[in-house]
């Protein structure tokens, strides 16, 4: 099965005329020869930037033709649902863009007629072109305003209708009313009821319909006797669906069903956006039609079996120009969403089926009828003839009419004469004359209740029949309309041959240039691939250096850190040496110092070199002052005194004295004992027995008060 893009045009409308009166400036470019849209920034800061460029499959300027329109772009796939594909026009875009011109148009302006009118024309153009076929359309009509389905064909208006899906024909709207239609007029007829329908209860119009999605169904079934000698019917639907504004519906200060509504809607249109982007996106097998009822409705259209064209309407003028740029973004996404038209062959709920099933029951119905009838016509011939020849007639199928007639007149004549007789008869008995009489009546009225369930059946067949559309004979019934149609396409026809004759002068002059260009082109896009391909492993990796970069940078930072710290502790310590060496060593140690310091290459490391014998050590001699005091003379003691003393000493060895009061630093007994022994002056002072002092054991801190 071959795949097909949706096909995306754009179209931009005029400026209106409050646009003109307020001089708006146009930010909107068409160039139709080459397919782009170019938006503009009107704002004085960026009119420097580039402008935007979008290029779709067509696209079409303010003065484009409604039927120009149609034959380009929307003709082909009308022709397609004639053969039986299933085929989507959806207008999007901003409110006022000429969504609903487009789909619908002036219906009484040939010129500004739309998409729809235009494709009832089509179809029924063609089926009465068409040989050997028989078709039956039919329509129907619906709203989805509130993410609720409501049928605009139905006469009881405030029904909502279900979704429902079924695994051969897809997703469908259960119990939508579809109307058989057998000429343009009728088809018009049942769009004008349903528009009404449409407004009916909308306070304002506008609003409304710039708040709902409607959907016009066109389902043309088609019936062919096949190679195989089988009747084969294809089914192809029309959707022509005129979407709600894009707009973004504002929220701020909407309550209750305002709120809802926005809400709504922003809905709807955000799903229609996340189905054609997860379409788009190809990593992602979940597309959310389940969000919305019209992406449901939509499910074919988009990513399925369907051929869908988008219109997206825009503005000319600044003012729009975000709405504008939205529209156009949207819309270039749905290009790249990918369908795979499929006919719908021999579907079951073919309606086309139906009628041709029970036309042929009916017939058959019929057949029987006259069948009888004709036994009883012949046994009556026999009768009366004796066995006059009336094979040729036994044959006859068809009911012709006068025969028909002829046949119940005669009937009716006869049983009229046999009551005249009935009554004129004088041999019989009263009774009995009312007895036959009322059997004759009885026969009479049998005779009148068949006449009419024949004559009913008839009717049926006969409306059944007319419903069937076949080529050739409903010719008659356009033949003005179409010839009037036929000539103005041949006018036009005319005119793109002129147009397509100067074009292939122009192009012919310019083959040669054409070819270079070409070639240079299909060089230019091998390098531009593989400069493409290479670019992109240059990028990966200068993502990867970047990162390296990134981790580089941050661990050199952390290093300067340690570093600096590490430096301001030398400093400090430098400093102090410093310190250390301008106040405390002198002049000459330092510059003898300085002589003998050196760095050690290999240990990394500051050394003195050793003092070499020839250096001059000073000797300092002190002037000392004459001694004015005497060696200190140890007492004699006695020995019974001196092992008293010792054992009282001993007793205390391990008592700590608290003499925080004191002068002198706490010590310990042992610590006396020692000092006691000791050279210095300051200790015997302060170790002497005999030096007077504060008492070394502690003050008492008892109950008594001080
Ligand atoms: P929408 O349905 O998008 O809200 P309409 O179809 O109602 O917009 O268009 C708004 C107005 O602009 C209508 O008066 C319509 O006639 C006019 N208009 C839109 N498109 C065109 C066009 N291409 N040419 C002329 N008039 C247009
Ligand atoms: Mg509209």
């Amino acid at each position: 099965m071959s795949s097909e893009s949706v096909k995306v045009v754009v179209r931009c409308r005029p400026m209106n005329e409050k646009e003109r009166a307020n001089e708006f400036e146009r930010v909107v470019s068409v160039n139709v020869k080459l397919g782009q849209i170019i938006v503009r920034n009107p704002n004085e800061a960026s009119a420097s930037s580039p402008p935007t460029v979008f290029t779709f499959d067509s696209v079409y300027n303010w003065n484009s033709k409604q039927i120009d329109l149609y034959n380009k772009s929307f003709r082909p796939l009308v022709n397609s649902v004639l053969l039986g594909f299933n085929g989507t026009i959806f207008a999007y875009g901003q409110t006022g863009t000429g969504k609903t011109y487009t789909m619908e148009g002036l219906r009484n302006d040939p010129e500004r007629r739309g998409v729809i009118p235009n494709a009832f024309d089509h179809i029924f153009t063609h089926i009465s072109r068409s040989q050997n076929q028989q078709y039956l359309v039919r329509a129907s009509y619906l709203e989805i305003y509130q993410d609720e389905i409501k049928d605009l064909l139905s006469k009881d208006q405030s029904h909502r209708l279900e979704l429902s899906e079924r695994p051969d024909t897809g997703v469908f709207v259960k119990d939508l009313s579809s109307f058989v239609t057998k000429s343009v007029q009728e088809i018009e007829h049942v769009m004008k009821v349903g528009n009404q329908n449409r407004s009916v209860g909308a306070t304002n119009m506008n609003e409304h319909s710039s708040r709902s999605h409607a959907i016009f169904v066109i389902t043309v079934e088609c019936s062919e006797l096949g190679v195989d000698g089988e009747n084969h019917i294809r089914v192809g639907h029309l959707n022509l669906v005129d979407l709600a504004g894009s707009e973004r519906q504002a929220k701020t200060g909407a309550e209750g069903e305002r709120l809802k509504e926005a809400t709504k809607i922003n809905q709807s249109l955000f799903a229609l956006g996340n189905v054609m982007s997860a379409l788009v996106d190809g990593r992602t097998s979940h597309i959310p039609y389940r969000d919305s009822k019209l992406t449901r409705l939509l499910q074919d259209s988009l990513g399925g079996n369907a051929c869908t064209v988008m219109v997206a309407n825009i503005g000319p003028a600044s003012y729009n120009m975000e709405e504008t740029l939205t529209t156009l973004r949207y819309s270039n996404r749905a290009k790249n969403i990918k369908n795979k038209p499929r006919i719908n062959d021999d579907p079951k709920d073919a309606l086309l089926r139906e009628f041709q099933e029970e036309i042929a029951r009916l017939k058959a119905q019929l057949k029987k009828r006259s069948g009888e009838k004709k036994k009883k016509k012949q046994r009556r011939a026999g009768e009366g003839s004796n066995g006059e020849d009336l094979e040729g007639e036994t044959e006859d199928d068809d009911e012709d009419g006068d025969d028909n007639g002829d046949y119940w007149r005669e009937q009716q004549l006869k049983l009229e004469r046999e009551r005249n007789a009935i009554m004129e008869d004088h041999s019989l008995v009263a009774e009995e004359k009312v007895q036959l009489l009322k059997e004759k009546e009885k026969k009479m009225e049998d005779l009148r209740r068949e006449r009419e369930a024949g004559e009913l059946i008839e009717a049926k067949v006969k409306a059944m029949e007319s419903k069937l559309l076949v080529g050739g004979e409903n010719i008659v019934d356009h033949t003005n309309e179409q010839q009037r149609m036929l000539q103005q396409r041949k006018h036009e026809i005319a005119e793109k041959k002129d147009r397509e004759r100067e074009m292939q002068q122009q192009m012919e002059c310019r083959d040669e240039e054409t070819l270079e260009l070409k070639e240079t082109f299909t060089s230019l896009q091998q390098v531009v691939d593989s400069k493409t391909k290479k670019l992109r492993k240059v990028f990966a990796r200068l993502q990867a250096m970047n990162a390296e970069i990134h981790d580089i940078q941050e661990e050199h930072s952390k290093e300067r850190q340690k570093l600096e710290q590490n430096q301001n502790d030398l400093t400090k310590k430098l400093k102090l040496k410093h310190l250390i060496i301008e106040n405390f060593i002198p002049p000459e140690e330092k510059s003898e110092l300085d002589s003998r310091v050196y760095f050690d290459e290999e240990d990394e490391h500051w050394k003195l070199k050793p003092i070499t014998p020839a250096v001059h050590i000073p000797t300092l001699k002190l002037n000392l002052p004459p001694r004015t005091t005497l060696d200190y003379q140890v007492p004699v003691v006695a020995p019974a005194m001196l092992e008293a003393l010792r054992n009282a000493l001993k007793i205390e060895d391990v008592m700590v004295i608290d003499a925080s009061d004191c002068e002198r630093p706490a010590s310990t007994i042992s610590g006396l004992r020692k000092s006691k022994s000791g050279r210095s002056r300051a200790s015997k002072r302060s170790s002497s027995p005999s030096s007077p002092g504060p008492p070394l054991y502690p003050k008492c801190r008892g109950l008594v008060p001080k």
